[in-house]
């Protein structure tokens, strides 16, 4: 028999790449709407010290008094720094420039790539209750994203459809790798997602066909396409799927989520 998914807990995905502008904070927050939308209840936690998915969801500066950096040094508890959005459904811890220098900070702290995963996975999170818990990595593989790939069921990584967009991908098994012998067996990969995919482009299709033919099934067939609407929306603190829910960002990230939650379904089935 299958082993089946507790009904309580959330599933705990880490979005990373350690490639910078390739779309992870995107897709941390769009996927974490599309869920949202159908009725998940999402927290995004925010672990790139610029802040950006805090941003993105209308999460002032000024309203950060506490971030994932108190979470992580269990300063405070969840219920203190999680925080409501203008969204029904999402929630976030967010980020400031403090984490910056959680990097060195940390070092010598004996749980150091544990400590998102404590902070995740006490008691007091069941009763919060989230289906998904999105992780917006920074664009590096240091300590932060060791920590995130160390409280993380599964792994989501944004490729972005251009030139040298699979070069950065075997650092990052390696360190998947790494994280599931020295921590985390358990650590899936739930998938690659196509990026600022323009099919008119031949260099999009060259990685696409470079990744399906290396990676097979880990991609996902949904792909994300270049659309201004997608970069337009943060500025004005929304999601894509509210900013223009008819838009062709906000239809390919719905897709997503509906992969994403079939892929899910069968596992658990
Ligand atoms: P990362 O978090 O990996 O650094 P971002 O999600 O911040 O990357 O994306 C980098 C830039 O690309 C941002 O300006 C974002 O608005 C833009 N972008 C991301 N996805 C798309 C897309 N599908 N279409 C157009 N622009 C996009
Ligand atoms: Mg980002």
């Amino acid at each position: 028999m299958v082993e089946t998914v507790p009904a309580t807990g959330a599933k705990i995905i880490a979005v990373t790449n350690q490639k910078g502008g390739v779309g992870k904070t995107t897709t941390a927050i769009n996927l974490g709407a599309a869920l949202a939308e159908k009725g998940k209840r999402v927290l995004l936690v925010d672990i790139d010290p610029q802040g950006n998915a805090s941003t993105g969801l209308g999460i002032e500066s000024s309203d950060r008094d506490f971030t994932a950096y108190e979470l992580l040094l269990n300063e405070v508890a969840p219920q203190q720094v999680i925080r409501p959005t203008q969204f029904e459904n999402i929630f976030v811890v967010p980020a400031t420039t403090d984490l910056a220098s959680a990097d060195i900070e940390l070092m010598a702290n004996e749980q150091r790539s544990f400590l998102l995963r404590n902070a995740l996975r006490q008691p007091v999170m069941d009763e919060i209750s989230f289906d998904y818990i999105l992780i917006d990595c920074p664009p590096s593989l240091n300590l932060l994203t060791v920590n995130a790939m160390v409280a993380a069921d599964s792994v989501l990584v944004p490729l972005q459809s251009e030139f040298f967009a699979l070069e950065g991908l075997s650092q990052l098994m390696l360190t998947i790798r790494d994280v599931r012998q020295a921590a985390n067996p358990n650590l899936r990969i739930e998938g690659i997602v196509l990026t600022m995919y323009d099919g008119r482009n031949n260099l999009s299709q060259q990685v696409e066909q470079d990744a399906r033919d290396n990676l097979g099934d880990l991609v996902f067939q949904t792909k994300i396409p270049r659309n201004v609407r997608v970069s337009e929306a943060p500025s004005f603190a929304l999601p894509v799927i509210s900013y223009d829910p008819a838009s062709r960002g906000a239809v390919a990230y719905r897709e997503l989520a509906d992969e994403l939650l079939s892929k899910n379904a069968a596992v658990a089935a």
